[in-house]
């Protein structure tokens, strides 16, 4: 089951709303408050599934806890950094990507960001496949 957000929870178009932490969709999911379809978590990180995925495999490493951006990230951030980086590989093989995967992260506005939770995305699966090859 893809995540479905609740009617009347902005989505977009909103972009400080979204920048609040107490509104935070993502946050919404660590707390599930919002479900979602979860690939792995622990106790600092969640996977779950892109609910747009860009690729056969499409899914997200967020930290449980909110950091807006990469942007935002110190140095008390580096070892949740390091976790979610380290954390991929393994998840990609699960997930069946046998022939490599891509990791994106968006940043900022005009990084794509859609929403104000760190979030680093993992793509794999059959490139003739993927719906946005430049993604
Ligand atoms: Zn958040």
């Amino acid at each position: 089951m893809l995540a479905r957000v609740p009617s009347g929870v902005p989505t977009c178009c909103n972009k400080d709303f979204m920048k609040s932490q107490d509104n935070c969709i993502f946050c919404k999911i660590v707390a599930g408050q919002i479900p979602s379809s979860k690939v792995y978590e622990d106790d600092d990180l969640l996977a779950f599934h892109d609910l747009h995925p860009k690729a056969p495999v499409h899914f997200l490493v967020i930290p449980k806890s909110h950091i807006d951006s990469l942007a935002e990230c110190g140095p008390g951030d580096a070892d949740v950094l390091a976790r979610m980086m380290l954390k991929v590989p393994e998840l990609a093989r699960l997930a069946g990507c046998n022939n490599g995967f891509r990791t994106v992260i968006n940043t900022g506005t005009d990084g794509g960001q859609e929403v104000f939770h760190l979030d680093l995305h993992v793509l794999g699966g059959p490139r003739d496949r993927w719906k946005s090859p430049a993604f």
